[in-house]
């Protein structure tokens, strides 16, 4: 049985043999209501109900448990057909509702401060393994947000994750903005060229160091792909387009936040328009580092700031349940 989830339109509108105003419909009802009983789909005959139901299913399903965090945040665990593990969080507030999603079980990139690199590479993830993810039970109301933020390196699940892309931001999708959807990436040089070639999402760079020896350490992909390179790539699709593109910089004390390293980001970023997010890091378990103080976090964002560059803090959620940043895959075996 083929599942609809995961499907466009046209893929629709050819597997149940049917034209494409009732692809739409069909697609219209799987992705804007969520609801997974085909008889409910609107416009659609009872025969031709009947005939879709012989050959597909909704392809949506529930996560395998969630934990709650103090401060509101859900991490859910999902298990995909193959029995691949993977983990999402669900942060909301009155104003917005954002999910974070993997993209791949596990992930090959090996960073060592991030405890999906300890957990390893166990596969790539479906385009229904990705939209499954905002579409899944426990996901109410209608998702504003969606960040690859994640278990796992977009730029090594592209095509996936672009059709994901797709379908998101599709009129007969899901219909989120393109500007609301961020993909991050440790920097994958020929995947971030076709990413900004071929939709208009957000992209963030995760840069750790500006020094390319230091960052090396600790982003491995540095030594095939400098920082250097993506941020040319990231410089020159710029023009025209609206997407934001900025760099993620996650802060630990007395490693990459010293004055050297705020000089090194003000020339590497000055006059590019690219952002920079100021994170907290969470420590792996076993590591014995710990976050900047927010003191200097704040001080950086000032710098930053008065030398032309766009900066925030990102605020930290959900570290009570491994939910923070490059904590995904803490509790899996
Ligand atoms: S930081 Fe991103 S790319 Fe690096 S190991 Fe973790 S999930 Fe993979």
């Amino acid at each position: 049985m083929k599942s609809l989830c995961g499907l466009t339109a046209s893929e629709i509108s050819e597997l149940a043999e049917c034209d494409e105003r009732h692809a739409l419909a069909i697609a219209n009802w799987l992705y804007k209501r969520k609801s997974d009983d085909l008889m409910l789909v609107k416009g659609l005959s009872r025969k031709a109900k009947e005939k879709l139901m012989e050959t597909s299913c909704p392809g949506i399903y529930d996560p395998v448990s969630s934990l709650r965090s103090a401060d509101g945040t859900v991490k859910f665990l999902f298990s995909n057909e193959d029995g691949k593990e993977f983990e999402t969080v669900l942060m909301s507030n009155p104003k917005r509702t954002t999910v974070c999603v993997s993209s791949q079980s596990g992930c090959r990139m090996g960073c060592p401060f991030c405890a999906t690199g300890h957990y390893g590479f166990r596969g790539d993830l479906s385009v229904r393994d990705i939209l499954n993810q905002v579409l899944g039970p426990g996901i109410d109301g209608k998702v504003t947000h969606v960040v690859f933020m994640g278990m796992g390196e977009p730029m090594d699940n592209l095509d996936n994750v672009l059709k994901a892309c797709d379908i998101m931001t599709a009129e007969w999708g899901m219909a989120i903005s393109p500007r609301n959807i961020t993909v991050s990436t440790v920097g994958i040089t020929p995947g971030v060229r076709k990413f900004l070639d071929s939709c208009e999402c957000n992209l963030a760079l995760s840069l750790f160091s500006p020094f390319p020896e230091e960052r090396l350490k600790s982003v491995p992909a540095e030594g095939k792909y400098p920082a250097r390179e993506i941020l040319e790539v990231m410089k020159s699709a710029r023009t025209g387009k609206k997407r934001r593109m900025s760099v993620a910089y996650i802060m630990i004390r007395d490693m990459n936040d010293t004055r050297g390293h705020l000089e090194g980001l003000k020339e590497l970023l000055r006059d590019t328009g690219i952002r920079v997010n100021l994170l907290p890091y969470h420590s792996v378990p076993g590591d014995g580092n710990v976050s900047s103080p927010m003191e200097t976090m704040n001080h950086f964002k000032h710098e930053l700031v008065i030398s032309g560059i766009s900066a925030s803090i990102r605020k930290s959620a959900g570290a009570d349940i491994f939910a923070a940043c490059g904590l995904l895959a803490s509790g899996l075996k």
